[in-house]
């Protein structure tokens, strides 16, 4: 490798992580600039990680085609992919299936490093990140197989690192019958299906969940504290939110309160359904302006969104795809789901371990052949058990972000130590900015994050001196 090569090293090769790396390639190619992008992930797969990892088709993007281009210039890539792809012109208004996505992640990749192939390579590692370690001009990677990478610059593209379990009662956490994580492969897999379930959260991971294991002759049963389900998008064809420029001058991004904030969405709620009789337009048109409307809020006010307005919230802004919320529908009705308020109270394996019963909030207690924990990733960083995390934390190399949400990150992505200053050459991009920016975890702010991550690495890293 020629001494003058910048060496970036990826943790993570799901769509944040293949994104990144792509952008890089692209840049190398764009400025000429010797790159070497080592991109390392257990997964078999390139692309896809936790959210495109699922091979069961119905479960679906829940953004339309048109809008899920890897590259933010190019706004038909994803449908003109996926139109080669089946032979047929692809519907931009269509919700496919999610590893088609992780699979188009990866074909992007392919291309952007066919592309870039005098200028930059990527290398791909299948193992896992367990450490970086700072050196005086760079940073160390351990990795699990023992072997160890040498980089100018990192890229943590983690994602959604362990399934939430704050909420589990004794009795539950080690019985045979609890899945801790459904997007493991292969975890649902083993459940009898003459036994019914019982899904703990209500959200878009219990949607697809629900729709794998409603069969008949097992009834599926949702709870969640508050019960509610996510709202679906709005039939094709119907209103949009008026494109939106991010960082423009618009009444939507003045500061306001939690009061104020609360009084403006009803507000342009009420306008947009006056206007086109639809309240998705509101929340789709505060999007762009989500990260700086959540740093203006006082510290105290994003507290109390977070304990008392959080899924209200995401009912609307994280919604259906229409064809999931029609399948959902035919369940309720037929009894296969049922979807209730309570909470797990408590829960007792049985003797043969084949079933489990568990006490609800409601009074309620259901014998079933597993309990699923679908309530999402913990975003928490000082309550996960990864040793990366732990490693970056204790060392201070990074610092929780605010409310412990993600790392705290300057806002171009690197990492704060917990003064306040970069601590390393290390950057990180979608769900572990979550504390900075909240709207950071879907495609359309990754996409964005991954290319000007690459051109801030690639223009201002200084080249390595020569040995
Ligand atoms: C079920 C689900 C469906 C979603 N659907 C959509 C959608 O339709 N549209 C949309 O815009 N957004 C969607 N999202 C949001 C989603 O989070 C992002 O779109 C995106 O997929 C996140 O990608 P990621 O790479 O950050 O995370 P992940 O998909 O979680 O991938 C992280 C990767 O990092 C790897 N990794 C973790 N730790 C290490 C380590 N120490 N060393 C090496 N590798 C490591 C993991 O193995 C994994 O492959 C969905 C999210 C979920 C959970």
């Amino acid at each position: 490798m020629p001494t003058d090569t910048l060496r970036v090293a990826v943790a993570g090769a799901g769509a944040a992580g293949t994104l990144a790396a792509a952008r890089l390639l692209d840049t190398a190619a764009r400025t000429g600039r010797r790159t070497v992008v080592d991109l390392v992930d257990p997964a078999p797969h390139t692309g896809r990680g936790l959210a495109y990892g699922t091979d069961d088709p119905r479960h679906l993007l829940n953004v339309p085609a048109g809008r899920m281009s890897a590259r933010p210039d190019a706004a038909g890539d994803f449908v003109r992919w996926l139109s080669a792809r089946t032979g047929h012109e692809a519907d931009p208004g269509a919700y496919v299936p999610r590893a088609l996505f992780g699979d188009y992640l990866a074909a992007d990749l392919d291309r952007s490093a066919a592309a870039a192939r005098d200028a930059a390579t990527v290398r791909r590692h299948h193992d896992r990140v367990l450490a970086v370690e700072q050196l005086p001009d760079g940073v160390r990677l351990r990795l699990r197989t023992g072997a160890t990478l040498d980089a100018d610059a990192v890229i943590l593209a983690l994602g959604n690192l362990e399934p939430a379990t704050a909420w589990l009662p004794p009795g539950l956490a080690r019985s045979p019958r609890f899945v801790a994580d459904p997007w493991r492969p292969g975890a649902l897999a083993d459940i009898p299906a003459d036994q019914d379930v019982l899904l703990v959260g209500t959200g878009l991971t219990m949607c697809d969940t629900a729709r794998t294991l409603a069969a008949p002759g097992r009834t599926v049963h949702a709870v969640s504290r508050h019960g509610l389900l996510p709202q679906p998008h709005a039939a094709p064809g119907a209103a949009a939110a008026p494109p939106a420029r991010p960082g423009g001058r618009s009444p939507l991004t003045a500061p306001h309160d939690l009061t104020g904030l609360k009084r403006l969405v009803r507000h342009r709620a009420a306008l947009h359904r006056r206007l086109h009789g639809d309240w998705r337009p509101a929340v789709d048109e505060l999007r762009p302006h989500i990260p700086l409307l959540w740093q203006q809020l006082p510290p105290s006010d994003r507290q109390r969104f977070l304990a008392t307005e959080l899924r209200e919230w995401e009912v609307h802004r994280h919604r259906l795809p229409p064809a999931t919320d029609r399948a959902l529908t035919a369940a309720r009705q037929s009894g296969l789901l049922t979807v209730r308020a309570a909470e797990v109270t408590g829960a007792d394996t049985a003797d043969d371990g084949r079933t489990v019963t568990v006490r609800l909030s409601d009074g309620r207690s259901l014998t079933v052949g597993a309990v699923v924990n679908c309530t999402g990733t913990e975003s928490r960083v000082g309550q996960l058990a990864d040793p990366l995390v732990r490693g970056l934390l204790a060392s201070g190399t990074a610092a929780p972000g605010p409310h412990g949400l993600g790392f705290d990150t300057a806002s171009d992505g690197r990492l704060l130590a917990a003064g306040g200053r970069p601590a390393a050459p290390v950057w990180t991009l979608g769900q572990l900015r979550r504390g900075n920016l909240w709207e950071t975890t879907a495609i359309p702010e990754i996409r964005v994050q991954a290319g000007e991550l690459a051109t801030r690495i690639l223009t201002r890293t200084p080249a390595p001196a020569p040995v």
